[in-house]
């Protein structure tokens, strides 16, 4: 089979590389040359665990091409995915220019049956506006007998995990209306299916919907935490020992129930508001999720509140060490990361930073260059300083050696943005400590 993928980002090139790692034909395009040159050149744009391997031993086996011009490579194949980025329009509803830039490339070139699938996250009635935007374009050729398909299959990848989540994903959602369409995309996937028949097919609304239905899910159930999280901390009680204690509860389940200081990324923040939008457009109210997005605002401001809590509202000329930049581990995503608030934050109160992340040093450069200092590793940063803040939880800072650090900082103090360590611990060594629903 050989298919084309428009969109080389996150989810594109993640899709691409996966379906050529599978034996597919598979042609990333993206307008960005500079980015198409990279990756011929084995430059991968992103931080994603496993992924240059498997760009580069597919490259070089020939069955993962790249491509800038998407009008010479559409008659080639028997599908299209679209993957290009859906931001924020100004009032927070998805921006579907890219994607129907795509379409209407795809109506002007193509001359044969194709099935064009997005991939992006899209509100409810996109690939209808796909559907439109091709038959126009064809229709303005005078070419009415080419027949085309559409397709809906979101993406559930995470970032940080995305190789692993798409080789063994826990499902895979297509809306289509046509039977061949669909037995088109049962094939192409049956390769990530052997172990365990996961393909549900919907019609296109709902598969549309399922993508915002399930991140709106999974932000509900982190600003629920940061709400009961907070509660916690008036009231006199430990979030972490709620946690376990709802989170037990086969009913509730464990995971996603981790308070903190507030989701970002790519996905959440956009598909929250582009949701509440759709409600707005159609008349309904999504009261709910309106609030979700409320208490994730607020709590992007907590560990500032509690620095400055600490230090009776004034922090000028202080050094605060930051440990942590991207929105998530395992990441150099910057895209809304809480990081970038808290920095804006400490900047304008008259405080200096000096941050370590693993990987996301460069994107934050890029984004903010050099208003804050960099620091060569997690020690590195707290010399001097008169706090830790734990921004993201990496690895490498769930264990550090606190004996060595407080000889270096001026003052012992370390805000837990994310509840990675032991409180009496820190107390115990001499650190005052403070965590997010965690009562000192
Ligand atoms: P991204 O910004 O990393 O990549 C989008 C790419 O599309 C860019 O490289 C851009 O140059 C390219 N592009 C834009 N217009 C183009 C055109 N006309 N032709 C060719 N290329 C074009 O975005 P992303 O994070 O990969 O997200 C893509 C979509 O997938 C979004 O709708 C997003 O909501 C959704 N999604 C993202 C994730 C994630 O974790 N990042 C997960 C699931 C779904």
């Amino acid at each position: 089979m050989k298919i084309v993928i428009v969109g080389t980002g996150y989810v594109g090139l993640v899709t691409g590389t996966c379906f050529a790692e599978m034996g597919t034909d598979v042609t990333c395009v993206d307008i960005d040359e500079k980015k198409i040159e990279n990756l011929r050149n084995g430059i991968i744009p992103i931080y994603e665990p496993g992924l240059e391997d498997l760009v580069k031993s597919n490259y070089k086996s020939g069955r993962l091409k790249f491509a800038t011009d998407l009008s010479s490579v559409v008659n080639d194949v028997d599908i299209i995915f679209s993957a290009v980025g859906t931001p924020p329009d100004e009032d927070g509803s998805a921006d579907l220019r890219y994607v129907l830039d795509v379409a209407r490339t795809i109506g002007q070139n193509i001359n044969k049956y194709i099935v064009v699938v997005t991939k992006s996250t899209v509100p409810v009635g996109t690939a209808q506006k796909v559907k439109s935007v091709i038959r126009e374009e064809l229709d303005k050729r005078g070419k009415t007998d080419i027949e085309f398909d559409v397709a809906s299959n979101p993406e559930f990848l995470k970032e940080g995990a995305a190789v692993q989540d798409f080789m063994r994903p826990d499902r895979v959602v297509v809306g289509t209306e046509s039977e061949k369409a669909k037995k088109m995309m049962e094939k192409l996937y049956s390769p990530f299916m052997l172990n365990n028949y996961r393909i549900i097919f919907t019609d296109i609304p709902s598969a549309e919907m399922i993508k915002y239905a399930a991140n709106a899910m999974l932000a509900t159930r982190i600003s629920f935490m940061n709400d009961i999280a907070n509660l916690c901390e008036i009231v006199g009680a430990d979030v972490n020992m709620v946690r376990k204690g709802i989170g037990t509860d086969t009913r509730i389940g464990t995971k996603f129930l981790y308070a903190g200081c507030g989701y970002g990324g790519s996905c959440f923040p956009k598909d929250v508001k582009a949701i509440i939008k759709t409600g707005e457009k159609y008349g309904y109210k999504l009261e709910l999720l309106e609030a979700v997005e409320n208490v994730n605002e607020r709590q992007k401001h907590i560990l500032f509140q509690k620095l400055m809590d600490y230090y009776d509202g004034n922090i000028k000329g202080k050094t605060i060490a930051l440990w942590g930049l991207s929105f998530k581990p395992k990441t150099d995503d910057m895209r809304e990361a809480p990081s970038l608030v808290l920095i804006d934050q400490i900047l304008k109160a008259g405080g200096k930073v000096k941050a370590y992340d693993p990987i996301a040093i460069e994107e934050t450069k890029r984004r903010i260059g050099d208003t804050i200092e960099y620091a060569k590793d997690a020690y590195d940063a707290t010399v001097d300083a008169d706090a830790i803040l734990l921004v993201t939880e990496w690895n490498e800072f769930r264990l550090p050696s606190w004996s060595v650090i407080k000889k270096t900082m001026k003052k012992p103090v370390v805000f837990d943005g994310r509840n990675i360590y032991n409180k009496n611990e820190l107390k115990d060594l001499g650190f005052d400590y403070s965590g997010i629903g965690i009562s000192i």
